[in-house]
């Protein structure tokens, strides 16, 4: 896949792509990130690529020739299907967006700065705006970052072992389950016998169902779809809780 990231701070994006997964994902000719920098295509000498809003007010507005002509100037590389501009307005990222962004062949990620973008860029140039989250940054940057890694996640050969990723939060609707490391007691807290007894299925089933324990707790809202092993191991939990709630043995 390829994403291109257009922004007129290259510097804040270049390190971050370059390191971890990111870097050898690159490397390995799975991913291709190209940074372009907006305001080599300002029109002007000064290289202009902002102006004050029209009818007045705070701060500076990007301009629209710029990033029309950077994002034009991507057309022989990038079939431009997917052009998004980084916004606080925009669909608010999921892992359901994450999955349909990594469909495609490509991706074009726009990154805002100052008061925002010449309204004509999301009109007339892009798919859509993705938002991050409801809060504001200063910049584009760090939310077009958020796409990459989250988007570069779901291709193949990213991740080294794709079960990782078909356990992590979210890729199969629920929250991930807890993890443990060595050593095995730690100040008197023990990590759970089951993960330590070499019984697989055991663990699959203790996993999966703290996945649904946790889930209740803190994202009940995701619990709309699940099978019929799920809805058993619910039941099991439900059954576990109100027991502890009334201080009986479950
Ligand atoms: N005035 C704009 C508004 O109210 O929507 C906010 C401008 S913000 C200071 C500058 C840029 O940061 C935006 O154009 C956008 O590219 C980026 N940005 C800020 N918060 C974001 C978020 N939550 N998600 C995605 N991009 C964001």
């Amino acid at each position: 896949m390829r994403i291109d990231i257009l922004t007129l701070f290259p510097e804040i994006v270049e390190a971050p792509l370059r390191a971890s997964l990111l870097g050898k994902a690159q490397e390995a000719g799975r991913l291709e990130i190209v940074v372009t920098n907006i305001r080599d295509f300002a029109l002007d000498r000064h290289k202009t690529a902002d102006d004050a809003p029209f009818g007045g007010g705070a701060g500076m507005v990007m301009k629209c020739e710029p990033l029309f002509a950077a994002v034009e100037s991507l057309r022989d590389r990038n079939s431009l299907s997917q052009v998004y501009l980084m916004s606080p307005r925009g669909r608010r990222l999921d892992q359901s967006i994450v999955r349909e962004l990594a469909q495609g062949p490509d991706l074009a990620l726009i990154c805002g700065r100052y008061e925002g973008v010449d309204e004509r860029v999301s009109q007339h140039l892009c798919a859509g705006e993705l938002s991050i989250g409801d809060y504001v940054l200063s910049g584009g940057e760090l939310p077009a970052l958020v796409v990459v890694e989250a988007v570069s996640r779901m291709l193949p050969g990213v991740v080294g072992d794709w079960e990782s990723v078909e356990t992590d939060s979210f890729y199969d609707g629920v929250l991930g389950p807890p993890q443990y490391t060595r050593p095995r007691e730690f100040r008197g807290y023990a990590a759970p016998q089951v993960l330590l007894d070499g019984d697989h299925a055991a663990i699959e089933r203790w996993r999966r169902k703290e996945a649904l324990r946790l889930t209740r707790r803190r994202r009940p809202d995701l619990l709309n779809n699940l099978d019929k092993d799920d809805r058993v191991l619910l039941a099991e939990i439900e059954r576990e809780e109100d027991a502890e709630r009334k201080g009986e043995q479950p």
